[in-house]
């Protein structure tokens, strides 16, 4: 079971750490308290059981989950993570962060979250796909291109979402758009599998100009090497970052000189994600998660899970700029230890806004029946991202905010002017 990124006894809570934030905005913002009870609570929340006969004839039941927290803006969107970790505090935090993203970066979408409690790597995927249809399944009515619209996230990917439309079209008509993230055969978008990390690396390089930090110098450790991780480092390679370190969950590896992504990302996927770094013949120092966040980079970027940067070890940070590939990896405190040390940070809901730009790109052909080219979607996902990341430094420069707080400030307020147009009776 992969372990959480943090220290091994912290106390980080996903929850709370995301109604923190919510919280300082709304100080700031000074809304009706009938609006800030509904923005403060999902919708609607449903939690299922899962129950699965293993190829061995052994039955296991898990969990599954799916929180709506808001619609104001659009239809519910947002992931499906299957990991051991994966529970209703989770669910919840993630699907108001995307209630918050979608907003921040002006698609016509609410946010959502959901997941189940599994380590997708202990089951066979014929027993994975029996979960995963299962799952959908208990979902009927919840789920629709209209109304809820899932996505890939840590542990599932375009297999999973493609096995989501099977089990969602046999009660409805085609509507591809129910799911993102597909494979391309089935209505997925181009780009969207590299997306996530695009997206990263374009954030990081605005906001390290803002820094002067020249990225085409600069040095970056990023923590995980899966989708997002993975392609964050090539695209910042691609812009002249040298990437000198990344890890998985058992440790890392250090190089001034370069780490050799593409080897990692090779032996990655022939290993289908289950080879370590550690057990991988590639040149440099192996180090551990710990020594990762304090090691020798201008640009620090958490893309593994939450709670990676806490009070315990924030102060170990070197970097001179945090950007949040990972959604909630840095706990409320350890920004506040970071922004004091004169450290930076680019939110979540900015930085790893790119996957659901994407999903968007992917629901819209989707809806006109049409495919556009690589070229095209990554275009107009530097546009949406480039519209908000000024929009963000418009508002921390004009109200003195940092960077969450202002991304915040936008988001909430968006979200909140459209639930009072719509009224406050629910
Ligand atoms: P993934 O499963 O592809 O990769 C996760 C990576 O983190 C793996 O390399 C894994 O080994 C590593 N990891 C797990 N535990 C770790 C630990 N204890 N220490 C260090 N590394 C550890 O997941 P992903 O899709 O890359 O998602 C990563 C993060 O980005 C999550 O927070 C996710 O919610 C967020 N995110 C993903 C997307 C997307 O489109 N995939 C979009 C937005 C946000």
């Amino acid at each position: 079971m992969e372990q959480r990124p943090g220290p091994a006894n912290s106390e980080f809570n996903a929850l709370s750490c995301s109604q923190s934030y919510l919280a300082q905005a709304l100080d700031l913002l000074g809304l009706d308290p009938m609006l800030e009870a509904v923005l403060q609570n999902p919708y609607r929340e449903v939690a299922v059981e899962l129950p699965l006969q293993r190829q061995d004839g052994s039955i296991c039941t898990f969990r599954g989950y799916r929180v709506q927290h808001s619609q104001a803006r659009g239809p519910f969107k947002g992931g499906l993570r299957y990991h051991p970790d994966m529970d209703m505090d989770h669910a919840r935090a993630l699907a108001a962060l995307m209630t918050w993203k979608t907003a921040l970066v002006d698609i016509p979408f609410g946010g959502g979250k959901g997941g189940i409690n599994c380590d997708p790597r202990s089951l066979s995927e014929i027993e994975l796909q029996r979960l995963t249809k299962s799952f959908t399944r208990r979902l009927d009515g919840l789920l629709g291109p209209d109304l809820d619209i899932a996505a890939p996230d840590v542990g599932s990917g375009p297999r999973e979402m493609a096995w989501i439309y099977d089990a969602f079209v046999l009660g409805h008509a085609h509507h591809h758009g129910v799911v993102t993230g597909k494979p391309l055969e089935l209505g997925g978008s181009a780009g969207r599998i590299e997306a996530t990390g695009r997206g990263v690396a374009l954030v990081t390089g605005w906001a390290a100009a803002r820094e002067d930090i020249d990225i085409g110098r600069a040095s970056v450790a990023i923590q995980g090497f899966g989708n997002v991780g993975e392609y964050a480092a090539r695209y910042l390679r691609e812009a002249g970052a040298t990437i000198v370190a990344v890890s998985d969950s058992a440790g890392g590896i250090y190089h001034k000189d370069g780490v050799a992504i593409d080897a990692l990302a090779r032996n990655r996927r022939e290993a289908k994600g289950s080879r370590k770094i550690r057990d991988m013949e590639i040149a440099g120092e192996f180090i551990s998660n710990e020594e990762l966040l304090a090691c020798d980079a201008d640009i620090l970027i958490p893309a593994a899970l939450d709670g990676a940067i806490d009070e315990s070890n924030a102060d170990s940070v070197r970097a001179r700029l945090v950007v949040e590939g990972a959604n909630l990896p840095v706990s409320c405190a350890a920004e506040k230890q970071l922004r004091d040390s004169g450290i930076p940070v680019v939110p979540d809901i900015m930085a790893n806004a790119g996957g659901v730009v994407v999903s968007y790109l992917e629901w819209l052909q989707n809806r006109q029946g049409r495919t556009w080219t690589e070229q095209q979607v990554n275009s107009e996902l530097e546009a949406i991202l480039r519209a908000a990341f000024d929009k963000l430094v418009e508002v921390a420069q004009r109200e003195a905010l940092h960077y969450r707080l202002a991304a915040y400030h936008i988001a909430v307020q968006r979200v909140a002017s459209a639930q009072q147009l719509r009224g406050l009776v629910c």
